[in-house]
Formats: structure tokens, sequence, C-alpha cells
């Protein structure tokens, strides 16, 4: 069985509770059987600042580039707020994903049964629902040049933002979209504006190339990006992949991750490209809340997210789909026997906190406590 090198980066506040599950889920994979890792573990974020004074070290870089796989729990927090701005806990998160070239943000939208009344919808609209939005995250409108903010003659300012994409940048992403969705339901939603930005004229037709040319099994349809983001609330469970660029995905994936009800609930992986010689992706994987300086060391975080982060990571970066559908089928398994951290909790279920949860997975999987 192959080892995979796995790089544990906790960081601040509930990310070190949320990890400390995680822990537990891969103890249990190996003694299961079901995958081998070599785990190491480094500070990010404000927990590096403390040791090392910046928000990641090299030594910590380093082994982000040697790893097959990273998994993050969360930066950040108030006692961090007055350090020097290059070396605030984010600069830590910033500098891996730059380093490792992650360009390709996954962000499933899976509404459990169990949980879809949670939902701002109703559960007939998102019972079920399991898309992903594969965002661009390295280009577009927060990246390009100028970006600027001018005083004007006449005391007016003028601010300039600047959308823009290289066809190679679309590719890309447009590759790793079609490609997820070959494992999936077979169908890709494309979002951009092209009927009134040059840059979504250049998506449209680049994505359309690389379908024709590499991928004509898979179903393609265009949305524009207003219609999309309306479709998203009207008929959640058309989609199966949706790729977009930076702007228009970070709001859709926001739009997404609230129909299904609690940001403790989802997990992300960020990929960059393949390397020529090990032929490995570059992944780093984490949920999608932070540090949430208000609940931590209280043992109440919801550890849904980061294990089901590890599952992606299974999944996308070790190929052990059937075992990340486990771990899976497991946390339906506990929302459906009515175990519910504070945040998803509601009339009738029984409330644990972090390690109650993990301690509710785990046996679901079948391990000994
Ligand atoms: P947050 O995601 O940390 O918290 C938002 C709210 O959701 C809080 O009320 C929190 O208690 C709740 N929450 C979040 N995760 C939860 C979980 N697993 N279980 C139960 N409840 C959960 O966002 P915020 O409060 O805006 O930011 C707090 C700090 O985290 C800031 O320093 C921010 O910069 C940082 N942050 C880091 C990341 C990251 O590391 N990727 C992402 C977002 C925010």
């Amino acid at each position: 069985m192959a080892t995979h090198k796995l790089l544990l980066l906790p960081g601040d506040g509930i990310g070190t509770e949320v990890m400390a599950e995680v822990k537990r889920v891969i103890g249990w994979l190996e003694s299961a059987g079901l995958a081998s890792f070599a785990v190491e573990e480094d500070l990010v974020g404000g927990a590096a600042y403390d040791e090392h004074g910046v928000a990641i070290s090299e030594e910590a870089m380093t082994r982000a580039l040697a790893a097959d796989a990273i998994l993050l729990g969360a930066v950040g927090g108030p006692k961090w707020a007055n350090v020097p701005y290059e070396a605030r806990p984010e600069a830590g998160l910033l500098r891996l994903r730059k380093d490792l070239q992650l360009f390709a943000n996954l962000r499933p939208a899976i509404c459990y049964p169990a949980l879809a009344d949670a939902s701002s919808l109703k559960r007939e609209l998102v019972d079920g629902l399991d898309m992903l939005i594969v965002r661009e995250l390295t280009g577009g409108v927060y990246f390009g040049e100028p970006k600027t903010i001018t005083d004007l003659s006449d005391g007016q300012k003028r601010a300039v933002d600047t959308q823009v994409y290289e066809s190679y940048e679309i590719e890309r992403i447009a590759r790793v979209a079609f490609e997820l969705a070959r494992t999936r339901r077979n169908k890709v939603v494309s979002a951009e504006k092209h009927n009134v930005m040059k840059s979504g004229v250049l998506w449209k037709q680049v994505v359309s190339e690389v379908h024709g040319a590499e991928f004509s099994d898979v179903a393609l349809e265009h949305q524009l990006a207003d219609s999309c983001a309306m479709q998203l609330v009207r008929a959640p469970k058309q989609f199966d992949v949706l790729v977009t660029d930076n702007l228009f995905g970070d709001i859709l994936s926001d739009v997404a991750a609230m129909l299904t009800g609690s940001l403790g609930m989802l997990p992300s992986a960020s990929l960059g490209g393949v390397e020529e010689i090990s032929g490995k992706r570059r992944a780093l994987y984490e949920p999608v809340h932070g540090a949430a300086p208000d609940i931590a060391g209280k043992g109440l975080a919801n550890p849904i997210a980061m294990i089901g982060s590890l599952a992606m990571a299974l999944r996308y970066s070790f190929g052990l789909g059937e075992a990340a559908g486990r771990i899976e089928a497991a946390i339906a398994g506990v929302l459906d026997k009515g175990y519910r951290t504070n945040d998803i909790k509601s009339e009738g279920t029984t409330v644990v906190g972090t390690s109650g949860m993990g301690d509710a997975i785990l046996a679901e999987l079948g391990a000994a406590r």
C-alpha cells in the first residue's frame, strides 16, 4: 500500500480542536488497513507568529512543498490583530496558496437529508443536494493590474480594478472542472458575463474549445453569472459541477454554502497544477470556516467540515474514493441518529461537543472508542 505524505497545519483557535478529531480519523484509517500515511505537523498563522515571528516558517514551507497533501485548520484571532501586516495570520495561508500555485478552489455544497430543514430554502429544493463549485483562485479582478485609487483634479477620486484572464488560466481551470465532472454526474455549467465583459467572451470561448477538444463526453452548459445565481436558489439540484472565475466564484460559492446550513459543515480543497516529474497535483484541504475565536477553547466547534476536508484529500489526492465515501456516510449516519454540535442543533436532537461528535463518527465507522 502506498504511503501518503500528509502535512497537518492546525493553525489557531478551533483549527487545533477540529484537527484533533481528524487525527483520530487518520488513526482509524490506518488501523482499519484502508490507508497508510507519513504524517508531519507544523505551525501556521498566529501560532507560527508566536513561535517564529512569521505567519509560516521556511521550514514549514519546505515541508508543504514536499507533501502529497496539506490539511489546514484555520488561522487568525484577535490576539494577532496588531502584528505587522506581512506577519498577520492570513499571510501564512496566502503564502501557501501562492507558492503552491493553488489555482483551483473546490467547494462542495452537500445537503445532508437530516439537515435539510436548516437550509433557508424549502426541504424539497435542497434535500440530497450534491454539487461542486470550481472557482478560479489566482487570477481575475482580485489580482489584475492596474489596481489603484487616484485623486482627480476636481477633488473626486477614481478607483480602478482590472479583470484580466489569459487563455491558459481558463484552460487549466476548465480541465479541472471537466475531469471532476467525469468522476461525478458528468455535467459542467460554466458561468461568466459574456454579454457585458470581454473576459467573459474569452472565458466562454476557451471553455468551449477545451470541451470540444478533450471532453465532449461531458455535458456542458453556459450560464450568465447573474442568471446562474438565480438558478442556484431556484433549483440548485440541476447543478453537478459549476466552474467560474475568481469574483463570481467567491459570491456563488457563498450562496451555495448557505443552501446547506452551517459553516461548520463545509470542507474545501485548493488544487494546483500537475507536476511533470511526479505526476502529482499539489493540494491543500481546509474547512471553509475560520478560527472562530468566540467559541475557541470551549470544545464546542463542529469538526465535520475538517473531517470532510480529510475525505476530500482521500478522494482527490490519494485515489481513496471508497474510504472517503465511508467517512462521508459515517457523517450522514451520525446526523441521521440525531447527533448535533451547537451550530446545527434543533429540537429533539442530542447536542454533543467537538470530541463527542468525533466519538460518534468513529463509532459509526465501526472503530473502538
Ligand atoms: P469564522 O468562520 O471563524 O466564524 C464565524 C461564525 O461561525 C462564528 O460565530 C463561529 O463561532 C461560527 N463557526 C465557524 N466555524 C464553526 C464550527 N466549526 N463549529 C461551530 N461554529 C462555527 O469567521 P470570523 O468570525 O469572520 O473570523 C474569525 C477569525 O478567523 C478571523 O481572524 C478571520 O480572519 C479568520 N478566518 C480564517 C479563515 C481561514 O483560516 N481560512 C477563514 C475565515 C476567517
